[in-house]
């Protein structure tokens, strides 16, 4: 496998969102994305790493749908994440490292 950094902070267009650890276990969620304020994306940290690449990639989709003005669905983001993962997971042999991703509230 190549270890790959999560760098710390993703453009996307003309923003740039930081991209942190936190404990989203009580929302019930494995990521989220912000787009106002903060502009962050939040990846749970206790999930394991096949689960945490593909909530990244996921959470990376909603900001490119909404930068880019798309209308893609919940559903086909989840399946564009899982995708996406598969080809850098299992074809480019790219496994993601968290250690530069600093844990966030
Ligand atoms: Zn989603």
């Amino acid at each position: 496998m190549i270890s790959l950094k999560v760098p710390r902070q993703i453009p996307l267009g003309s923003r740039k969102f930081k991209i942190g650890r936190a404990d989203l276990r009580d929302d019930g969620l494995n990521g989220s994305i912000s787009y106002h304020q903060r502009m962050m994306i939040k990846i749970d940290k206790s999930v394991n790493q096949t689960q945490r690449q593909i909530s990244l990639w996921h959470e990376i989709l909603h900001g490119i749908n909404y930068v880019w003005k798309m209308d893609i669905s919940e559903a086909d983001i989840g399946r564009l994440a899982e995708g996406l993962n598969q080809v850098m997971q299992d074809g480019f042999r790219i496994e993601l490292d968290w250690s530069d991703i600093p844990k966030v509230k």
